[in-house]
């Protein structure tokens, strides 16, 4: 088989592996990018409905205090504006369709809701409440890059978010915002008794709901940032990104990494920077093997079970109707929708979520059911108008062969403190940043806000530096000619 030389590949063309390949570039590094799908973007993805409106079918919002893709998304040239939330959301809870106003501010509310305007059953809103002030308190202990070490850790991770919500109130409604963190807060994808208590307030301790991570959105879709950067990597080097190529092996030694692929060259480098979901690790050969808590705790790891949703119209009617789009809800499927159109309104665009068990039901039905089953239910949500979208599409992540879920990894309960604690190893954080020349980036490696794009920005930065170590200050005697 043919080898190539390179100074750095690099596995994966989500926006974590494009964002490592352009720094390195600009560092005057020669890359190879080697993505096993057809197409570059990962989890940031666009797609082009039959009338035209492009929608987002993965990531689409960026946060208040994500500084590093406000820059980039500048840097690209393209346009962002506010999400929209002026006007009345509602809570379908129980049977009941509540339409309420949100709060002012994200402090003492439930969810995104005024408590005052849902008119709550006696007692309800204070355990709701007391059992929120208990899980912030908590989060402010956790030791964000150690969380094996906040106090009381094993236990903490060996109680599930359900049971340490159950042990201190029995009121339903109480269970809710966390139970919605775990599916669809950002770091989800997961239900209340699959994670422990210790992951969830670690997920707010990094990335907290708090900084309003779904502050604004870009026009044509979070998609094109993917596609840009791909864009000016082939501009500089043509051949710098290689689809259809599957990563089986990685192999390193003293002098350098070989990389092959299930199509194309083998690749000979300085350094490797792995930048795919952590469980997609496992589908790669290591020569050396992975070490065996590293190994252990991939095994122990899932990504979310979650499925999108996105209903176009021809106008955001329901602002009309002076409503805002955002849907919190118990129904069968749709746990979210929010309003996801341009400033102006049209087209309409209302993004829905079904996360864990709904989406497992969701997509255990045929396409007919799922359709009638949402429609119903955006029905149900946003009144008659909402049955009849130009266009209604599903996007199941949980079928996604090369990232196997959404819109995070998270641990099985107890393995923080079994074998993330071991895996950290010398390096301290919560995932090893490095095993040798085989660095680690895509967003589940990031200190700060792991599972949004902005981690996985900050873990393509790190990486980078990492990489570009072994070429400008390792061995010199491979480098390419
Ligand atoms: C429905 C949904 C909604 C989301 N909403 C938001 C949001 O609003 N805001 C936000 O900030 N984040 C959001 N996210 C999360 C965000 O999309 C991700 O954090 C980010 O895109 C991850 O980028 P990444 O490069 O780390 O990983 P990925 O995008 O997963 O990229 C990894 C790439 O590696 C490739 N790959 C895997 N295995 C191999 C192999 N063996 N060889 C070669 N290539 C391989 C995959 O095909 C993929 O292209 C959402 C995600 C989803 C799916």
């Amino acid at each position: 088989m043919a080898i190539r030389t390179v100074d750095v590949v690099i596995v994966g063309a989500g926006l974590s592996g494009l964002m490592a390949a352009r720094l390195l570039q600009r560092r005057g590094l020669q890359v190879q990018v080697l993505e096993a799908r057809s197409a570059v973007g990962g989890r940031m993805r666009s797609t082009t409905t039959h009338n035209g409106t492009v929608v987002d079918l993965g990531g689409q919002w960026g946060g208040a205090t994500h500084h590093r893709l406000s820059a980039l998304v500048e840097e690209l040239g393209l346009e962002r504006f506010p999400s929209h939330y002026s006007g009345d959301g509602v809570l379908c809870w129980q049977g009941a369709r509540i339409q309420a106003p949100l709060a002012d501010s994200r402090g003492d509310t439930l969810l995104f809701f005024d408590p005052a305007a849902l008119n709550l059953a006696p007692g309800a809103w204070e355990s709701t409440s007391r059992l929120q002030r208990a899980f912030l308190a908590l989060v402010g202990r956790i030791d964000p890059q150690r969380p094996w070490r906040t106090a009381d850790a094993e236990r903490l991770d060996r109680t599930s978010v359900a049971a340490w919500a159950a042990a201190q109130t029995d009121e339903p409604l109480a269970s809710l915002p966390l139970s919605w963190l775990c599916r669809v807060g950002g770091s989800g994808g997961f239900e209340p008794w699959e994670a422990s208590i210790l992951h969830l307030a670690w997920t707010q301790a990094v990335a907290p709901q708090a900084e309003s991570p779904e502050a604004w959105l870009l026009r044509g879709g979070a998609g094109a940032v993917a596609q840009r950067l791909a864009e000016q990597l082939r501009a500089a080097a043509p051949e710098s990104i290689l689809l259809q190529a599957p990563v089986r092996l990685v192999r390193q030694d003293s002098r350098g990494v070989e990389v092959s692929a299930d199509f194309g060259p083998a690749y000979r480098a300085r350094a490797v920077v792995v930048a795919v979901p952590p469980q997609q690790r496992l589908g790669i050969r290591f020569e050396p093997a992975l070490p065996p808590a590293h190994n252990a705790l991939l095994q122990r790891s899932a990504m979310g079970a979650m499925t999108k949703i996105l209903a176009v119209y021809e106008r955001a009617f329901w602002r009309d109707e002076g409503l805002n789009g955002l849907g919190i809800s118990d129904l069968h499927a749709l746990e979210l929708t929010a309003d996801s159109s341009p400033p102006e309104g049209s087209p309409g665009i209302l993004a829905g979520f079904a996360s864990g068990e709904r989406a497992a039901r969701l997509m255990a039905m045929d396409a007919a059911q799922q359709q009638t089953l949402i429609r119903h239910e955006l029905t149900t949500l946003w009144g008659p108008q909402a049955a009849n979208p130009v266009e209604l599409l599903v996007q199941p992540w949980t079928a996604e062969p090369w990232i196997g879920g959404a819109f995070t990894s998270f641990p099985a309960p107890g393995a923080w403190t079994s074998h993330g604690a071991l895996a950290a190893g010398e390096h301290g954080g919560p995932g090893p940043a490095h095993q040798g020349r085989v660095v680690w980036a895509g967003t589940e490696a990031s200190p700060r806000w792991p599972g949004y794009f902005e981690g996985a920005l900050e873990a393509a930065e790190l990486a980078a530096q990492a990489a570009a170590d072994w070429c400008l200050t390792g061995d010199q005697t491979d480098r390419p000619g």
